[in-house]
C-alpha cells in the first residue's frame, strides 16, 4: 500500500524544505519530490496531511545496554567501579528471560517516545544460550523498532558467570543468529567483544573474523576509563588502540564506543584506519568517565555517530539529547564555539549512524527505509518557527513534547505519545513487575 506524506517541511540534506511529498511504499522511501507531481503521478496513494509538522529521519541510538533501564537511579553519583558493582554486577545476574523482555521493552519504548527508530543493543547476559537474545529481539519486534543486536563476547572471569561464554560457544550462538535473521529488514546480528579488558585477545579477534565472514562491522567499547588504558599498558605494554592494530582488528569494521583517552597517535591512527566511533557523551558525564575529542576525530577521518548508552548511566535515553551535549561538551572544551556545528552533530545521530550500521536508514531519500519521526510546529520550543532555523532548534531546544508521530519501516508506531503496537500502561506494568522481583531478590540477600 503506497502513502504519500505531506508535511509542511521535510528534511533533505540539512535544510529544511517545503512543498515536499515523501511516496513510501511498503517499508520502503519511493520517491521524495514535489507533492503535487507525486500526487499527479501516483493517484492510488493515500494521502496523509501533516500540514502541522516538520519531517525528519528517525534518529539512531547506536550504543545502548537495554536491560539496564531497569537499574536507573540505582548507584547514581557513585565512581564508576562502585557503579558497576553495586547496580550491573548486584543485578544483572538474577535477570532471566522474561525480566530481560521487560527490560528491553521499557528501554525501546522510552527511546521511541524520543524519536529512535533504530536502536543497537549491546546486550551481554546470554547465560550461556540464545534464550535472553531473542527475548531481546523479540521485545524490539513487539514494539515495532529496527533492531541491531551488538550481541556481545565476553570472557574475562571476573564479571558475572551469566556474561561469559567460551570463544567457539560465542562464535556458534552468534553466527547461528545472524544467520537466522538473515533477510529481516527489522533485525540485523553483529558480533561484538566487549573491550581489551573484559574480551581475551583471541575472543576480539575470533568477533572480528565473524564480522568479516557475516559481512558487518563489530562493536568494541574502548578506552572509556583511566584504569583500562593502564591496565593495557601494564600487560601488553601499548596503548588499547595500538594493542588493537597489533591483533590485526583496527579496520573500516570497528564501531568503537567511547574512546575517551586516546593519545593523539591513536587518533591519527584511528583515522587512518577508518575506524568509526559511537559517542555517548551523556554517559561520560555521568560517570566521570572525560571527554572524548570529537573534532580531533572528525579531522582525522573517524566517523562518528551517537549512543545513549544504558538508561542508568544518562539518565535519559534520547539521542536528539546526545546531539545536544555533544555540541554543548565539545565547545566547553575547546572554548571554541564554532569546534562543531549542529549540522555535524545531527547528521551523527542519523545518516552517519546508517552508513556506520550498514543500514539503508538515517536519510529522508529513495530507497532508504521509511523510518522518520514527525514535529510539531506549533511546540514551543520549536520557536520562533523558520525552515532556516528548524535545524538548530532541533539539536539545541527542541523539547520531547515536540516529537508526535514515529514511522518505523512504513508503520506508525507512535502516536501523540502513545506506543501504537504495545501500549504505555503494557509497558509501565512491565517494569512494576521486574521491580517486585527486584525486591524479592534483595530482601534475602
Ligand atoms: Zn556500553
Amino acid at each position: 500500500m503506497k502513502k504519500l506524506y505531506h508535511p509542511r517541511y521535510v528534511e533533505m540534506g540539512s535544510q529544511f524544505v517545503e512543498g515536499i511529498g515523501i511516496l513510501v511504499d511498503g517499508g520502503n522511501i519511493a520517491q521524495v519530490g514535489p507533492v503535487a507531481e507525486l500526487a499527479a503521478s501516483h493517484p492510488d496513494a493515500t494521502c496523509v496531511d501533516w500540514g502541522r509538522y516538520a519531517v525528519l529521519p528517525g534518529t539512531v541510538n547506536a550504543h545502548n545496554h537495554s536491560f539496564q533501564s531497569l537499574l536507573r537511579g540505582i548507584a547514581a553519583d557513585e565512581p564508576f567501579l562502585v557503579w558497576r558493582d553495586e547496580a550491573l554486577y548486584r543485578y544483572a545476574p538474577c535477570l532471566d528471560a522474561q525480566m530481560i523482555y521487560n527490560g528491553a521493552l521499557f528501554a525501546f519504548a522510552e527511546m521511541m517516545l524520543a524519536g529512535v527508530t533504530t536502536v543497537a543493543d549491546f546486550f551481554y547476559i546470554h547465560d550461556n544460550g540464545t534464550e535472553n537474545d531473542e527475548a531481546v529481539i523479540q521485545a524490539a519486534k513487539d514494539l515495532g523498532i529496527r533492531f541491531v543486536m551488538a550481541r556481545t563476547m565476553y570472557d574475562w572471569p571476573g564479571a558475572p558467570k551469566s556474561y561469559q561464554e567460551r570463544i567457539e560457544d560465542a562464535v556458534r550462538r552468534t553466527r547461528e543468529l545472524a544467520v537466522k535473521y538473515q533477510g529481516d529488514a527489522m533485525v540485523a546480528i553483529h558480533p561484538a567483544p566487549h573491550s581489551p579488558h573484559a574480551a581475551s585477545p583471541e575472543m576480539i579477534q575470533a568477533g572480528h573474523r565473524l564480522a568479516q565472514e557475516l559481512g558487518t562491522p563489530y562493536h568494541i567499547h574502548v578506552a572509556e576509563e583511566m584504569f583500562e588504558v593502564e591496565e593495557i599498558l601494564q600487560n601488553h605494554a601499548v596503548r588499547p588502540v595500538h594493542f588493537l592494530d597489533k591483533l590485526g582488528v583496527l579496520d573500516e569494521s570497528m564501531i568503537a564506543i567511547h574512546l575517551v583517552w586516546l593519545a593523539d597517535d591513536e587518533i591519527q591512527l584511528l583515522g587512518k584506519r577508518k575506524a568509526s566511533l559511537a559517542y555517548c557523551p551523556s554517559s561520560n558525564m555521568f560517570l566521570a568517565d572525560g571527554i572524548t575529542k570529537i573534532p580531533e576525530l572528525l579531522h582525522s577521518g573517524v566517523r562518528i555517530c551517537l549512543g545513549t548508552d544504558g538508561a542508568c548511566s544518562n539518565n535519559r535515553i534520547s539521542v536528539f539529547e546526545e546531539m545536544r551535549m555533544t555540541s554543548l561538551l565539545q565547545k566547553v572544551r575547546t572554548l571554541d564555539a564554532t569546534s562543531i556545528r549542529a549540522t555535524d552533530t545531527y547528521g551523527m545521530g542519523t545518516h552517519a549512524a546508517g552508513e556506520i550500521l550498514r543500514l539503508p536508514i538515517g536519510k529522508l531519500e529513495p530507497g532508504y527505509r521509511a523510518d522518520f519521526v514527525a514535529i510539531d510546529l506549533d511546540d514551543l520550543s520549536l520557536h520562533p518557527c523558520a525552515p532556516d532555523l528548524l535545524l538548530a532548534h532541533v539539536v539545541y531546544s527542541m523539547q520531547p513534547t515536540a516529537i508526535k508521530r514515529v514511522v518505523v519501516g512504513g508503520q506508525e508506531v507512535v502516536r501523540d505519545g502513545e506506543l501504537q503496537m504495545v501500549s504505555n500502561a503494557r509497558v509501565r506494568k512491565a517494569v512494576t513487575e521486574v521491580q517486585e522481583r527486584f525486591a524479592q531478590v534483595t530482601s534475602v540477600t
